[in-house]
């Protein structure tokens, strides 16, 4: 065995990997790694230099950003597709300037974004996540922190600041950072409204400064820190260095409700049609299908000044998130907030068990806030706050959140201390729900026990002393075989399961299979 073997980089390995993948599956599947990017300003920790320099791999196509926000975002696929096109243009181009600092003077128009959409819907998360897939610093501030005093400077110089913590003090890393701008419709200027104007028009030019191309001076004459910081270096060293950032490269992206646009979209859509003696181009009243249609030009009647808005040439839609998607929210998302409630819970030894009813209760209940996703915590937290207080210390090991408990919380809550053979009954029921997902998940069989043969599982688990898992998958040792014959005969892929399946399995398999072939396609 040669021991001298060279040991490879964390670099080497992740080329030899990549060049693996690229060989066995062509161009077809690529490793997407979200925190690739990130390595080098850790590794950079490591130089004696204190300067930290950042290398801007970028080299991800729209579709594997758009498939890496799937796994957290929850619909919103249009607004995924135009975020990961506009994001790739803009840090393709970051890195050519990067790598070939001439091309720098070319007549590129930076991609800022203007996102619009209700609260709760997933517009800062869909952010969050391509700026932790890049590997680039993200910085959210409220658009009304600025229209509150009318002055931009320094709050500006805030938010450069924030950035370069963020960037965990890579002034290189910074220039390549997010900025966001949540409430930005609250700095437009309606004509007509008087006294904001002075403010939000003032804030617009600001921004407007910022967006293109200006300098912060991040050692700003206010900020306390970074004047000591500046006074200890000159004790030092006899000088101070000055620490700019150049907003070129900064990815600007503003977001707001924009409520009431869409009169403003459907009025110019109106008249249109009646100038043309066109068809109706959009005849719903969805805020959303309208939003689809804005141009420049309603940013501008909704009060936003021509050369602001000019410089937010991508427009994004986030459309209103309904009971299904707030259900797939907790049940699939990666980022479902059901984990954290698990690992609460964990920490107690107790695990709790989400049912599908309990939680489109919760999705149900969510909606009715009308704050989208935003709500699904709320409800929880209400929901099983008594829980996490109460539940630690009684001897309760697993309960389940249905519907009922969603409902009544404290009477349920009640309910499970106070008969334990009432909670076991539950968590058994639930334990036999998840069987039938699991059974559909191995061999895309859609079985479901009805009431009675669930009850009767549950009470023969019980005096067997065997668990759901095991007495189902005795009970159904033959199943998957004789199912998939009766698929086979007849198409037919759900199967609901009576009392009888529980007392005499192979009897009523055997029935089944007959039948179907005398039902035979
Ligand atoms: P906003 O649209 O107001 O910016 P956020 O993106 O901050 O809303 O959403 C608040 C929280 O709700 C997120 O942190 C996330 O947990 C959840 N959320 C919102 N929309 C979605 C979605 N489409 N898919 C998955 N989770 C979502």
């Amino acid at each position: 065995m040669n021991t001298n073997k060279k040991i490879p980089t964390p670099e080497e390995i992740e080329k030899e990997f990549q060049d693996f993948v690229q060989r066995k599956y062509g161009g077809n599947v690529r490793v997407v790694n979200a925190t690739a990017s990130e390595a080098t300003p850790e590794t950079q920790a490591e130089a004696p230099e204190p300067k930290k320099t950042f290398d801007l791999k970028f080299d991800l196509k729209p579709k594997e950003i758009k498939q890496y926000l799937d796994r957290y975002i929850i619909q919103q696929d249009e607004a995924k597709k135009a975020l990961a096109i506009a994001v790739c243009d803009h840090y393709n181009h970051v890195r050519e300037c990067h790598e070939n600092p001439s091309a720098a003077d070319t007549d590129y128009s930076k991609q800022n974004i203007v996102m619009l959409g209700p609260t709760g819907v997933g517009k800062t998360y869909l952010i969050r996540h391509i700026a932790k897939l890049i590997g680039v610093p993200f910085v959210k501030a409220d658009a009304t922190r600025f229209s509150e005093t009318g002055y931009v400077g320094a709050n500006v110089d805030d938010l450069i600041r924030e950035l370069v913590a963020q960037a965990e003090d890579n002034l290189e890393l910074a220039h390549y950072g997010i900025i966001y701008l949540d409430e930005a419709d609250k700095i437009a200027t309606p004509p007509n409204i008087m006294g904001r104007d002075v403010s939000g028009r003032g804030v617009q030019i600001g921004l407007l400064k910022l967006m293109e191309e200006t300098e912060v001076d991040l050692r700003a004459g206010n900020d306390v820190a970074s004047q000591m910081r500046a006074a200890m270096e000159f004790q030092k060293s006899g000088k101070v260095d000055k620490e700019v950032i150049n907003t070129r490269h900064i990815l600007f992206i503003i977001s707001g409700a924009f409520t009431g646009m869409e009169k403003i979209i459907k009025e110019r859509l109106h008249q249109s049609r009646i100038g043309f003696n066109a068809e109706v181009v959009s005849q719903t009243d969805d805020t959303a299908r309208y939003f689809e249609d804005v141009t420049p030009r309603d940013f501008i009647d909704f009060g936003f000044e021509p050369e602001f808005i000019g410089r937010l040439p991508v427009h994004v839609v986030c459309t209103e998130l309904e009971v299904d998607d707030l259900f797939y929210i907790l049940k699939h998302s990666e980022g479902s907030i059901i984990r954290q409630y698990e690992n609460a819970f964990h920490a107690y030894g107790i695990t709790v068990l989400f049912s599908d009813s309990g939680l489109r209760r919760i999705a149900e209940k969510a909606i009715e806030q009308k704050t989208g996703a935003r709500a699904l915590m709320t409800v929880c937290e209400k929901v099983l706050r008594d829980y996490k207080f109460e539940l630690p210390s009684t001897g309760v090991s697993e309960f389940v959140v249905t519907a009922e408990v969603v409902d009544d919380p404290d009477a349920e809550l009640k309910h499970i201390i106070e008969d334990p053979d009432h909670n076991r009954n539950t968590v058994m029921r639930e334990q036999v729900r998840r069987y039938e997902a699991a059974f559909y998940a191995e061999h895309q069989l859609q079985i479901q026990f009805d009431d009675e043969a669930t009850a009767l599982i549950c009470k023969r688990a019980i005096t067997d002393e065997k668990s759901i898992q095991e007495l189902c998958d005795n009970l159904l040792e033959s199943y998957q075989h004789g199912l998939n014959l009766i698929k086979q005969n007849t198409g037919q892929f759900t199967f609901t399961f009576p009392k009888a399946v529980v007392e005499n399995p192979d009897q009523l398999l055997e029935e089944w299979i007959r039948e179907s072939y005398t039902t035979k396609r």
